[in-house]
């Protein structure tokens, strides 16, 4: 630190310092040495010198770009900013970005890896090595392999922040053991997206759009929320119009020039009228509907006798969506006809400028909750805006990830613990009956990894997760691989502290706009010492305590499941350039930025760097245009080459190869298309015929488990909306963040006026929401931002810890006792809100909030949809005055009623058992962590 004589302001290029100096982003050619005034030190001016070491947040998946500004004196981080360089965010971070300094610097941090000492969940845990947890896995997860129990080592995570590290890890073991957080999150979006188009999200290219719609809530809370809120204010203020539906007045919804606050659940029947309108009013692209929908499939199979003509098509469509008249879907929706023809006219005038976006939101709470994304797709068709500017690209022609070197091949192993025969079309693994499908015997886990993965505090019906992870015949050893203490981890044989978005390396690509990109996430610190001549082996060498990174650990693990390479698995970690050593993390990523990254290595020589320190330099890359064009790719044109031994269909144009589609023709030319089976957009589904719901071959309503027609206010019924996000917290991970903990600490019961009267309630009163299986007593917020009929509670917050002083952060969790008292039920009690505490942070002495929201996941039973999979997570409520027993923050849960419910939905799917064709799953469709073709077959 130098102090410096007020008139003598001199930075060290020698430049005189000036306010420009202090008040614009600092340039890249400077990082190396940045120099600010001390703010502490006012009104001395005290000068700091920082390296800046760019790296990107792991507070979300938006991967936004950040700089840390390393202090040189103290060799610590002092504060992260946003790295104005990122091509998705632009320098521009929400509140989590920044508060990452908190996370670092957290008094409660886990800092070295824990062993339990007594019975899983009791709470005694032991510091043990590194060494001694890799031995242990090592020793368990090989003997799996070498007895080919391959369905027995399961890694779950929950947001991963890296783009194909884990499918290289667990593809080199030869398991079928990836599983996720998706069916709580967006499997039936996703299911939506895939159905039409064979890529499952959606990237719209906000900026240049002239209509939006929304079904989420994307300018505060919603997937890569801040890079496309940027993007959404840039096409409003070109003059773009933003419609919002949902039935909370959330920050979104308050921006938009439209606010539809439909029912929950009715969302499909406006977006069909509007699709209706589009057709009556000839307000539909129909060049682009002729190219690239398989109507004439759809009308050889379904209308086989009646003209084979487009015109015929439209009216086919016209008499199908007769009913989706404006005055139904108000009836359905409680929106004004009038609005829905006027949004749709919009939607029509905009065409292939109209942008669109749905994601969690109705999606994830209603049952057949996909078919919102697939109506809402139905309209970017019709206006011909797939892909175009102002239009919406599927992600995968805007999300870029780099193959790695030496790819395993994928596995011949099929788990039914993951994709079990019920759910064929499931479009991710069915993740919230995993407790279920071991109680029933289907299987046991030898390893069990839980990564960034909270499912006790997360998923629906956490008790049993509870009681699977301390059944030790079900679930043998289990790891949670954690930067932060969750609930879950409590349950754990070992907790392993790993690294924060400035303490690991990963590669991340998100589809934020129209353009591809990377971002490198980087460890700052070892970074910082390895520029300055220290060397470091591990990365926990650099981080605080023993802080580690996920890609090391899996290299040491690897390496010591097959530390003779007998298993064919040593391979792949050993280093592409000292064959036969072990690969250094270092040399992961350097060959990727210099092999499958187009336009880096050049980029990078032009700055006279190789291509692994450009990216430690600048922490990001936008791939040049000309290497990877973004919009209309269905129409890259096949090569001759490509065409060789294929067959054309006369009457769909496909294309094929030995049965398998590689093509579509079109006007004489042939294109790659669309991975579909059609290779078009797929108006019309063989897949949903084929497989047991051929009464959703087209797009259609379901109607939600919490239709409007379910609910009698007069007997206290109501629709619980649980799925809303704060725009400051992120699920289990921001519990160590102080900042975020002081803006949002409360997440009260939303009711509106009419409602609460009819209740009985008023602001601050506590109510008791009960539930298919229990209740849970919260505080109400009485508002106009809810339509009436309907309450909501973000499930954010209610976060607790089961001793004093260990277990979840004590910034954001309440003390309570959480108890099986008899058979079957569970119940959980607040003995302590969130005081202040003893810490080195004196901000721990100055915590003011003391309740800190309410659990409310506890009491939710599964709703797995039949067809997606997603868990539906709206609940229908009886609402009423707390007892005169109860008191903020009781949980009550009745498992044996759980358990019930779980097979009432299981009763609802059709599985696909005797299919002549064998298959477990259309090898067509996506399947995360996707095994061999053989795999898909049944023996
Ligand atoms: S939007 Fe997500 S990635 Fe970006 S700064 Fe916020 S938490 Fe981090």
């Amino acid at each position: 630190m130098t102090e410096i004589p007020l008139e003598q302001h001199i930075a060290p290029s020698g430049e005189q310092m000036t306010v420009r100096d202090l008040a614009s982003c600092p340039p890249p050619e400077r990082w190396h040495d940045w120099v600010e005034y001390d703010a502490k030190a006012w009104p001395r001016k005290v000068e700091r010198h920082y390296a800046i070491i760019p790296t990107i947040c792991f507070n979300c998946e938006a991967a936004c770009g950040m700089m840390a500004y390393i202090d040189k004196e103290t060799g610590l981080v002092k504060k992260f900013e946003g790295n104005p360089y990122h091509p998705g965010s632009r320098g521009r971070n929400c509140a989590k970005g920044p508060a990452t300094i908190n996370q670092v610097n957290d008094p409660e941090r886990i800092l070295y890896p824990l062993k339990r000492g007594g019975k899983r969940g009791e709470g005694k845990w032991e510091r043990t090595t590194w060494d001694e947890v890799l031995d242990t896995f090592a020793t368990k997860i090989r003997a799996a392999i070498i007895e080919d129990r391959r369905d027995e080592v399961m890694y779950h995570v929950g947001r991963p922040g890296h783009d194909g590290y884990m499918e290289r890890v667990l593809g080199a073991w030869g398991v079928d053991g990836h599983n996720s957080h998706t069916n709580v999150c967006s499997s039936s979006a996703r299911f939506g997206y895939q159905i039409w188009c064979g890529m499952d999200r959606p990237s719209p290219d906000h900026a240049n759009a002239r209509f939006i719609l929304l079904i989420s809530s994307h300018l505060e809370t919603g997937h890569y929320f801040n890079p496309q809120a940027q993007r959404i204010i840039e096409g409003k203020m070109k003059g773009a119009k933003l419609a919002v539906m949902d039935p909370r007045l959330s920050n979104t919804a308050s921006m938009a020039d439209y606010w539809l606050p439909t029912w929950p659940g009715s969302e499909t029947a406006v977006l069909l009228a509007m699709v209706r309108i589009l057709l009556v009013e000839n307000l539909y692209n129909r060049d682009y509907m002729q190219r690239w929908v398989n109507w004439q499939e759809f009308l050889a199979t379904e209308h086989p006798t009646e003209p084979q003509t487009f015109d015929h098509f439209i009216s086919v469509l016209l008499d199908l969506y007769a009913q989706f008249t404006p005055s139904f879907a108000a009836r359905e929706s409680g929106l004004e006809e009038e609005t829905i023809i006027d949004i749709a006219r919009q939607i029509g005038y905009a065409g292939t400028a109209f942008a669109a976006h749905t994601w969690r939101a109705a999606t994830a709470g209603n049952l057949g909750g996909w078919q919102v994304a697939r109506a809402l797709w139905f309209l970017s068709v019709l206006t011909g805006s797939i892909g175009t500017p102002g239009g919406t690209a599927p992600n995968a022609w805007n999300k870029f990830v780099p193959a790695p070197f030496l790819k395993p091949s994928p596995s011949e192993v099929w788990n039914e613990l993951l994709f079990p025969p019920e759910y064929p079309l499931a479009n991710y693994e069915m993740s919230i009956l995993l407790p279920y499908f071991l109680k029933e015997g289907r299987g046991k886990l030898a390893a069990y990894f839980t990564r960034v993965y909270n499912p006790v505090w997360t998923n629906p019906d956490g008790t049993a997760w509870i009681e699977m992870l301390t059944n030790e015949q079900q679930v043998e050893l289990h790891a949670a691989l954690t930067p932060v203490w969750s609930e879950t981890a409590w349950y754990a044989d070992y907790v392993l502290p790993m690294g924060i978005g400035s303490e690991r390396h990963d590669v991340m690509s998100q589809e934020t706009h129209a353009a591809r990109w990377i971002g490198f996430r980087q460890p700052v610190l070892r970074v910082y010492k390895e520029r300055n001549g220290e060397p470091i082996e591990y990365t926990y060498q650099a981080n605080p305590g023993e802080v580690w990174e996920e890609d090391e650990f899996w290299i040491e693990l690897s390496w010591r499941i097959d530390p003779d390479g007998s298993l064919g698995i040593r391979k792949y970690f050993e280093s592409p350039y000292r064959p036969g050593q072990k690969l250094a993390i270092e040399e992961y990523y350097r060959w990727i930025f210099e092999n499958s990254v187009p336009g880096l290595p050049e980029a990078a020589a032009q700055k006279q760097l190789a291509p692994l320190e450009y990216m430690r330099t600048y922490g990001s890359f936008e791939i040049p245009v000309d290497k990877a064009p973004v919009f209309t790719l269905k129409e890259r044109e096949l090569k001759s080459v490509d065409l060789e031994g294929t067959q054309i269909d006369k009457l769909n144009g496909k294309i094929t190869r030995n049965g398998a589609p590689v093509g579509v023709s079109i006007d004489g030319k042939a294109f790659e298309g669309f991975p579909t089976p059609s290779r078009k957009l797929e108006f019309y589904s063989t897949t949903m015929k084929e497989w047991g719901w051929p009464e959703y071959a087209v797009p259609s309503y379901i109607h939600s488990h919490v239709h409007r027609d379910t609910m009698n206010h007069d007997m206290g019924e109501y629709l619980l909306i649980p799925t809303f996000r704060l725009p400051t917290l992120i699920h289990t991970r921001s519990g160590n963040a102080k900042w975020l903990y002081e803006i949002s600490n409360a997440n009260p019961v939303w009711v509106h006026p009419v409602d609460a009267e009819r209740i009985g309630v008023q602001t601050g009163d506590l109510a008791r929401l009960t539930t298919e299986i229990g209740y849970f007593v919260n505080r109400v917020w009485v508002t106009d931002g809810i339509r009436p009929g309907i309450v909501a509670c973000s499930h954010h917050l209610g976060r607790w810890r089961l001793e004093t002083g260990q277990g979840t952060d004590r910034w954001a969790s309440a003390l309570v006792e959480l108890a099986k008292v008899n058979n079957g039920i569970w119940r959980m009690r607040q003995l302590d809100g969130i005081q202040p505490f003893a810490s080195d942070d004196p901000d721990s002495a100055r915590i003011f909030w003391r309740e800190g929201g309410v659990h409310q996941n506890l009491t939710f039973p599964v709703h797995p949809d039949p067809v997606s999979g997603m868990h539906c997570w709206h609940q229908k409520v009886t609402v009423e005055p707390a007892h005169h027993e109860d008191a903020y923050g009781d949980v009550y849960v009745d498992t044996r009623k759980a358990h019930m419910v779980y097979q009432q939905w299981l009763a609802m799917t059709r599985p696909q058992t005797q299919r002549p064709d064998g298959l477990r799953r259309p090898l067509w469709m996506i399947r995360p962590y996707r095994p061999a073709a053989s795999a898909f077959k049944r023996e």
